[in-house]
């Protein structure tokens, strides 16, 4: 029997995200860092660029002889930099990105010059800077090119190897073990005999945890036994910072996962008044530095494990990467057709939303939800691009009235 009290939906969410703290720092490599959250403030410690270089192709000249003729006296290209000083009336040749020679204070672009002889011939005059980035334009010595908490991306990544840093403190990815449990169940690739069902749970959920920016490990399926989840369990704890597990939270005889959690961890709570996922179990392990280790026991329904997911587990992942943005955006949307639901606890409907009703063409969103919303039906999933978040208190809707909904397809804000 599941004798939990059934916890609020926010009581849920706040006691999860009360034990999920950021990850402890590690270096990584810039290589590696796509998606995590820097962990220290990162500063330039000398300037970009770091000599005064050509911003065009042609040549560098001293401004002061005006559009007189040159005498080309060698060619810097993009690389080291050559010895040489440019004299009143010479001029070299210089390539995008090359070192300035001294003496020179300008370039003149190809397209503006007549090349003879080794003699140059400018179209105007050059003014003292003249398609030159001093030194510091992009980026001045010293200057913070990045707090801490920034989540890096292609041009964090960029900056950081642009200052010369391959490696950084980040938090790390957190390690997720997901373990389907059921007697029924046989993996995708295997033949089904009557009474067995493919585990969908588990492949859907390690690409819902690897979407999270986790690291994630399969720990197959374990069948309706005590020992064979104990062993899968302890595994998970063993290897993982956070345990996901599907099925067995329920009041079923054989529903062993939460039994078996119950003697691992710490269960915070064991129902929640949602919909789906009512069967929800929440447990942590207490670690020595005072960390806890997060188990969800996920329900077994397809759909009901997704959107808990989704609701608890998501959040719950990226504060432990350190992300502070943990929430999806909400909009107000208008159904387009009439619903009902139970009106006793929060429904969570997957739908689709667009900006204009086809038939209106007005600015608002519409919602129109993805077929049957039954517990099963990982369907009702496909091709949502939120969830219309329905309060308990009211259990019809007429279209176009309004109701919340969660924009599952948007990032944390
Ligand atoms: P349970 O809570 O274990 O009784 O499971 C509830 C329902 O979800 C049952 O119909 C199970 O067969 C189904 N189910 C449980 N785990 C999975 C899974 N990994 N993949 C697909 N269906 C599942
Ligand atoms: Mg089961």
């Amino acid at each position: 029997m599941n004798l939990y009290p059934m916890i609020p939906f926010e009581q849920a969410h706040a006691t999860i995200l009360a034990y999920a703290w950021p990850l402890p720092p590690v270096p990584v490599s810039i290589y590696d860092a796509l998606g995590l959250v820097l962990a220290e403030e990162v500063r330039a410690d000398a300037p970009i660029p770091p000599f005064p270089a050509s911003a065009m192709d042609g040549y560098a000249v001293r401004a002061a002889d005006g559009d007189a003729l040159r005498r080309v006296v060698a060619a810097q290209w993009a690389g080291p930099a050559i010895e040489v000083t440019v004299g009143p009336g010479q001029a070299t040749t210089i390539t995008t990105g090359a070192p300035l020679p001294a003496g020179a204070d300008a370039v003149i672009k190809v397209e503006d010059t007549a090349e003879r002889d080794g003699v140059m011939t400018p179209r105007k005059a050059p003014r003292p800077g003249n398609h030159v980035r001093p030194v510091g334009e992009d980026v001045a010595a010293g200057e913070v090119v990045l707090a801490a908490g920034a989540v890096l991306g292609p041009a964090e990544i960029g900056v950081l190897a642009a200052i010369g840093r391959d490696r950084v403190l980040a938090h790390p990815r957190p390690r997720v073990a997901v373990l389907s449990t059921g007697d029924e169940l046989v993996d995708a690739g295997e033949p089904c005999i009557p009474g067995q069902i493919r585990d969908s749970n588990r492949p859907a959920l390690m690409a819902a945890a690897q979407q999270a920016g986790a690291h994630v490990l399969s720990l197959g399926i374990a069948g309706d036994d005590d020992e064979a989840l104990a062993a899968c369990v302890a595994r998970g704890l063993s290897q993982a910072d956070v345990l996901i597990t599907s099925g067995g939270v329920s009041m079923g005889e054989r529903d062993l996962s939460r039994v078996v959690i119950e003697g691992h961890a710490q269960v915070h709570f064991g129902q929640v008044a949602q919909k789906p996922g009512r069967p929800f179990v929440f447990a942590t392990v207490q670690r020595p530095d005072g960390r806890a280790q997060l188990v969800f026991g996920l329900p077994g329904f397809p759909a009901a494990s997704l959107v808990t997911f989704e609701n608890h587990v998501r959040p719950a992942l990226r504060a432990l990467a350190g992300h502070t943005r943990l929430f999806r955006p909400p909009v107000r949307a208008r159904l387009a057709h009439a619903l009902d639901c139970t009106g006793q606890r929060v429904e969570f409907m997957r739908a689709r939303i667009e900006h204009a009703h086809p038939e209106r063409g007005d600015g608002d969103w519409w919602a129109e939800v993805t077929g049957r919303q039954t517990s099963g039906r990982v369907l009702s999933l496909v091709g949502a691009n939120a969830f219309l978040q329905l309060e308990p208190g009211t259990s019809h809707y007429e279209p176009g009235d309004e109701v919340t909904a969660i924009r599952i397809d948007q990032p944390e804000e």
